[in-house]
């Protein structure tokens, strides 16, 4: 049974499901919480027999079953038929309308949703994928339909008084011999793939051209196709040796608070052609390019059965091709794979090829999520600068309203701060309304977390003042009455600031400031000069004799101790004096006790601290009592 009466019906349907009166209606349903997983849809176009091409008298050998199965000729039994059965079948008398609404035109929404989707048409050359895409004017395909109708919305959805500005930009790129070439700029040569800390997968460099009615499209994307078409002509076509990528992105920024962001992108793909190329008899260049056109998509049927298989390593990196399509296959997108095949005889090994390379897919499950993003800050950072790699991002409406941001006055907010709120918008999106019960008013919670931390903000810079007062208290004290500083002990003075401070920052500040100042003075060799002696309080109370002292008692015990005699100085468990005692064996005696340093395992701020308890220790106990 052909699939051309019965399809229809069924194609109808679902195009009806998401069109009222043929045009798809764009809901937001679903967005903020966590989509089901989207297994990647398969669909088999089989293009009637074409005049002119050879074997167009034989008797076909594949044939539809019904809307979704079709069957050909098994060659090892010709009694029997290998049976195929996919998302959607559409015959030779399927028309560029019926596989658009039934394949395309569903996922579409969900651009709108901030997901991405993507539609790629496999198959050998001459099995019909341009003319799916593509079409002519007569009759349009893939391309110019889903543009259309992605303008019409987003004119719909973005128009004046809605609560979402919507933009839409396009790139158009083609894959040869493994270079990504930016067919709207051609003079870029090769471009490199990138990936964001985000997972999204972007071309630095690549031209963006904003795009608001499909005139706009059409004067871009029909040189870009010429461009293409040229090189054909001289390298023989060279059209169906590479991947031809067109990138359409739709960029939605919220009119009103809390001012999301969307970005949600679809790829519409003309895979280079599947046909096995060992069997054409390639020579030279051709040979060159039908190794780079197998090996990506030899990877690309790599990854398909990775993903099946569930590996833990899926090559994506191993071609370009894979590279870009990492959104699409087990990724972020709701995708559509078209396998076109030809009914006749000599595409039999290609047909089968390709249905099995259909099957295959059919079984990769994506995960598609909404890219939304908040804008925390407005003001002079534009939300354009938030963008990675674009080269002519799309205009940024700017919003009158932005200027009300209730959330204006966190610009200034600690980054660490904001990353923690981010992550916890991220958590509380993820959970969406299956989240714990507490967390089912995640806007409420964020606004009391941000009035929070902008009082503790507040706290912080005014213990900070009173900081800086009490130091500069201290500081006039000390200057008004040098005497009296000299006679007191630190005990009395230093203390002060010390005492008077309670909360954690200020308290390091006040203490580890003396005795940073106190570690210049006491480690030096020489006895410091007088001036910096006045300075400091704790350099008052330990005499240069006290220090020398201390430290000859130290060079003593690295010179002489036993690993255990070691392990009674601060700092030194019995790993560090093993070690010094193997680098005494090796290099002799220590001629000072600086020359720890020098012990593998022991770093310069090891020793550092190993000198500060030690003889700072040893001088204090010193001049307490006689040794
Ligand atoms: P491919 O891109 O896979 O190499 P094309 O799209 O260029 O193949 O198709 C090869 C030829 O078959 C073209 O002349 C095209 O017009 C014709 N063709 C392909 N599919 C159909 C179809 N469904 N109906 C009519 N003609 C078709
Ligand atoms: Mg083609």
């Amino acid at each position: 049974m052909d699939a051309g009466g019965a399809a229809p019906l069924r194609r109808r349907e679902m195009a009806a499901a998401v069109s009222g009166a043929g045009r798809c209606r764009l809901s937001k349903v679903g967005a903020g919480r966590r989509p089901p997983p989207a297994r990647v849809r398969v669909a088999v176009r089989l293009r009637p027999f074409v005049d002119g091409t050879a074997g167009a008298d034989d008797p076909p050998c594949v044939r539809g079953l019904d809307s979704c199965s079709l069957e050909i000729a098994n060659w090892r039994n010709h009694q029997e038929t290998l049976k195929y059965q996919f998302d959607a079948f559409y015959g030779e008398r399927s028309s560029q309308q019926d596989i658009y609404a039934g394949s395309v035109q569903p996922i579409l929404r969900h651009l709108l949703e901030g997901q991405n989707a993507s539609v790629l048409a496999y198959g050998p050359t001459g099995a019909g994928k341009t003319h799916t895409m593509l079409g002519s004017p007569e009759q349009p395909g893939v391309i110019p339909r889903a543009l259309m109708d992605l303008l019409q919305l987003t004119r719909e959805e973005g128009g004046e008084g809605r609560p979402w500005a919507l933009s839409v930009t396009m790139s158009y790129l083609e894959i040869y011999q493994e270079k990504v070439l930016d067919l709207l700029e051609p003079t870029s040569g090769d471009l490199v793939i990138r990936e964001d800390c985000r997972g999204n997968i972007l071309i630095p460099g690549l031209m963006q051209k904003p795009i608001t009615s499909f005139a706009d499209f059409e004067r871009h994307f029909l040189p870009a196709s010429r461009n293409r078409t040229v090189g054909a002509t001289r390298l023989n076509q060279r059209s169906s040796r590479s991947h031809a990528v067109l990138l359409v992105k739709v960029d939605q920024r919220e009119r009103l608070a809390p001012f999301r962001q969307r970005e949600g992108k679809l790829y519409l793909i003309d895979l280079a052609g599947s046909e096995d190329n060992r069997r054409t008899g390639n020579k030279g260049l051709r040979l060159k390019e039908s190794g780079a056109i197998n090996s990506s998509l030899f990877v690309l049927g790599k990854v398909v059965d990775a993903l099946n298989q569930g590996l833990p390593r899926v090559p994506y990196r191993d071609s370009k091709l894979t590279r870009l399509l990492q959104d699409s296959l087990g990724g972020s997108a709701h995708s559509i794979l078209i396998a076109n095949i030809a009914p006749e005889r000599h595409f039999y090994l290609d047909t089968v090829s390709a249905l099995n390379f259909a099957a295959r897919s059919k079984e990769v499950i994506n995960r598609p999520f909404t890219n939304e993003r908040q804008i925390w800050t407005t003001g002079a950072r534009g939300p354009e600068e938030e963008e990675i790699g674009s080269p002519e991002p799309p205009a940024a409406p700017a919003s009158a309203s932005q200027k009300l941001s209730p959330l204006q006055k966190l610009s200034s907010m600690d980054p660490a701060v904001l990353e923690r709120l981010l992550s916890l918008d991220r958590l509380l999106g993820s959970q969406g309304s299956q989240g714990t019960h507490g967390l089912n008013t995640p806007r409420r919670e964020r606004m009391v977390l941000m009035k929070t931390m902008e009082e503790k903000d507040l706290e912080i810079k005014r213990l900070k003042m009173k900081q800086k007062e009490l130091e500069a208290k201290v500081l006039a004290q000390e200057a008004l009455d040098p005497k009296d500083k000299e006679n007191s002990s630190p005990a009395i003075l230093r203390p002060l600031a010390r005492r008077t401070v309670t909360v954690a920052k200020p308290l390091k500040k006040a203490v580890v400031m003396p005795l940073q100042l106190s570690n210049k003075l006491c480690f030096c060799h020489s006895p410091p000069p007088p001036e910096e002696k006045a300075e400091d309080c704790w350099e008052l109370q330990i005499s240069p004799e006290l220090l020398a002292h201390g430290r000859q008692k130290i060079l003593d015990l690295l010179n002489e101790g036993s690993a255990r005699d070691l392990r009674s100085l601060q700092r030194i468990g019995q790993k560090k004096a093993q070690l010094i005692v193997g680098w005494r064996e090796l290099h002799g005696p220590f001629s000072q006790v600086e020359d720890l340093e020098h012990v593998e395992g022991i770093s310069g701020k090891q020793m550092e601290s190993f000198l500060k308890a030690n003889i700072l220790g040893l001088a204090a106990c010193q001049r307490s009592g006689p040794s």
